[in-house]
């Protein structure tokens, strides 16, 4: 466990177990260098105390770098939860974790992720002040979403094969959920031409019959001819096969860890195709989450989500300068405001 903390860099990994709501959760803080770690908690079953730990450190890890990139005032973290096997009571478990992060005396902020719902998060803000997410807050879907917009602007700007507007652009997207849904009517407004597809008939559907979107199967996203391939769906969707498969110049989506590898990262820059790094490009949301918690205005906010296509710019000129893959550009950007040149 401490080789696994030392290669993360982490901050310090807590541990707790509570009797009497049967809770089990990890917190990791990965850095508090630029304010109180944020990340949110998930609660998934786990096989292991040691899955449940390498998995609140692997997160946390990245979280750091996101609000790093974001320019937030912010350090990374992440909880998780391991579920009980037997039935439970979810509103003691929640309260239990609360405490739990009261403990920690604002180290650590939570927020939702996987399993978590709008309806733990006010629980835990029965016991707490360092959560966000509850119902009072507002969902970040829409912020992800302009934030994935704003980046897809810089990409306009950065590839020499597209016009600085989206006008009669072909975007591929694929996921058609709170993120993507609001994308495509962003980019719609624009005048882009959308291809999409989803597992989910009925939301395919309806973005034909209101965005005039052209459907395709969830295979076919991969190999359609087209400019933009937007992955707003899984993670780890960019593999050495879909790479080969795609025709797109650039690819600019909302999905979390969309590289299978880091290796794919090469991948995508060998084969020419522009890639908007996931944890820059996505970050509207962790904006929108961690400003609102401090009480920032929607202007502000909307600022901070903008800075997004300026810094994604940076990223694709480093790119293109050293001759280097954009993710590995990004992860650089972000070490150096975590840890110093
Ligand atoms: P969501 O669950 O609302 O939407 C995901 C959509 O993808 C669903 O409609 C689902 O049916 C579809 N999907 C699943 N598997 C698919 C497949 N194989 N092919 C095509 N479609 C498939 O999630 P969301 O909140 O819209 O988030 C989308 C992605 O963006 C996720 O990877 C998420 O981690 C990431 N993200 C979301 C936010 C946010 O603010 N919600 C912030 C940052 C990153």
């Amino acid at each position: 466990m401490f080789r696994q903390i030392e290669e993360a860099r982490l901050s310090d990994v807590h541990l707790k177990y509570d009797e009497a709501s049967g809770l089990k959760a990890v917190i990791a803080i990965h850095s508090t260098r630029r304010g109180p770690a944020l990340g949110g908690c998930r609660i998934i079953p786990y096989s292991s105390t040691e899955d449940a730990v390498t998995d609140a450190i692997r997160l946390a890890e990245s979280m750091s770098y996101k609000a790093a990139l974001a320019g937030l005032d912010l350090g990374g973290g992440k909880s998780v939860i391991m579920e009980p096997e037997g039935p439970y009571d979810r509103e003691e478990l929640f309260r239990a974790f609360g405490q739990f992060i009261e403990e920690l005396g604002g180290r650590y902020i939570t927020a939702m992720d996987s399993g978590s719902k709008v309806s733990d998060m006010d629980i835990i803000a029965s016991q707490t002040q360092h959560v966000s997410c509850t119902s009072s807050s507002g969902n970040p879907a829409p912020s992800t979403a302009l934030g994935v917009y704003k980046g897809i602007q810089a990409v306009l700007k950065a590839e020499p094969a597209f016009d600085s507007s989206l006008k009669d652009m072909r975007v591929a997207v694929q996921g058609l959920g709170n993120v993507g849904y609001a994308l495509c009517q962003l980019l719609h407004q624009d005048g882009a031409r959308l291809i999409v597809t989803d597992i989910d008939e009925e939301k395919v559907q309806q973005c034909v019959e209101e965005l005039g979107a052209t459907a395709v199967s969830a295979e076919e996203i991969y190999s359609v001819p087209c400019d933009i391939f937007s992955p707003c769906g899984l993670g780890g969707i960019l593999n050495e096969d879909t790479i080969d498969e795609l025709q797109c110049n650039a690819v600019a989506g909302s999905a979390n860890n969309q590289l299978l590898t880091p290796h794919c990262g090469h991948l995508l820059y060998e084969k020419g195709i522009l890639y908007a790094p996931d944890y820059l490009i996505n970050a509207g949301g962790l904006i929108f989450v961690a400003m609102t918690h401090q009480g920032k205005s929607q202007n502000e906010i909307n600022h901070r989500i903008n800075a997004i296509e300026e810094t994604l710019l940076k990223v694709f000129r480093h790119e293109l300068l050293h001759r280097t893959p954009s993710s590995l550009v990004a992860d650089h950007m972000a070490e150096t405001q975590l840890y110093g040149e």
